[in-house]
């Protein structure tokens, strides 16, 4: 029996008149990689800010294993083990690298985040191992000394990814992690996304490039115009006619 570790039930989201979620189902199965794609504008990053507690739905919930998080703050929907790379780096640009990947696990231990977490970055040793060891995994140990400013951007987003992976989430959320990427650094994260699979993390990707969607992905569900119009298997929802035509306006 399958376990489903996200459940998006009949949710809606309107921006003054603009709906950009309708009637939105989504069912997240545990260990699995879940895409989400479509067209700009669909509601795919609206869709994942409910997901985490920045957005609140209008109707509908957000079930997290088996608990609803509809009052729930985005710190405490981050202590439950869900862990998200947004659109747009948010990195620390003055700290280290190593810094940098330290914060997030204070904040999965201690609540918020605290200023005073920064005074205590150096005498942790077991979360500066671990930090190590994440940056290791990441291909970015090498500069761990360095500022997180003077990365690249695909390398400010690899960055981020590991700030949640220090985290060792229950289920992971990507906004296009390949964004501005060269291809280069896009193979280097697909590798990376396939070996954290292999670890059993369910993801939630939200993701442009379909050679990354279709290296990925178990199911694949999609966003027009802030409603589901197909899902499935990458196969199924290949030859969706409504899923080309969906396409065909961008
Ligand atoms: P996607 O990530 O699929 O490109 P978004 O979820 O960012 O789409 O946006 C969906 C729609 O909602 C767009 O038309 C966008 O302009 C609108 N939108 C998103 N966020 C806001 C906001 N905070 N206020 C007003 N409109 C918004
Ligand atoms: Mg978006």
């Amino acid at each position: 029996m399958t376990n489903t570790v996200l459940h998006v039930a009949d949710v809606h989201k309107s921006f003054g008149g603009l709906r950009a979620l309708s009637d939105v189902e989504l069912e997240v199965e545990e260990g699995k990689v879940h895409a989400i794609i479509g067209p700009n504008g669909a509601g795919k990053s609206t869709l994942l800010n409910v997901c985490i507690g920045r957005i609140r739905p209008d109707r509908g919930h957000v079930i997290f294993n088996g608990e609803t998080l509809d009052r729930h703050e985005p710190h405490e929907i981050n202590q439950l083990g869900v862990s998200r790379v947004f659109q747009t780096p948010e990195i620390f640009p003055d700290l280290t690298l190593i810094e940098n990947v330290m914060i997030p696990a204070f904040a999965r231990r201690d609540g918020a985040f605290r200023l005073n977490a920064i005074m205590a970055l150096s005498g942790e040793k077991e979360i500066r191992d671990e930090a190590e060891f994440v940056l290791e995994d990441i291909g970015l140990s090498a500069r761990r000394h360095h500022e997180a400013g003077s990365l690249s951007r695909g390398d400010k987003r690899r960055l981020e990814l590991a700030m949640c992976l220090i985290q060792k989430p229950k289920l992971l959320l990507l906004d296009e992690p390949t964004a501005g990427m060269a291809r280069h650094d896009t193979n280097m994260t697909i590798e990376l996304l396939q070996r954290i699979k292999a670890r059993g993390m369910t993801k939630v990707i939200i993701e442009h490039d379909m050679h990354v969607v279709f290296s990925l992905a178990d199911k694949i569900s999609v966003l027009a115009q802030g409603s589901i119009i197909a899902d499935g298997t990458p196969d199924e929802v290949r030859g969706n006619p409504k899923v080309k035509e969906a396409y065909l306006g961008e």
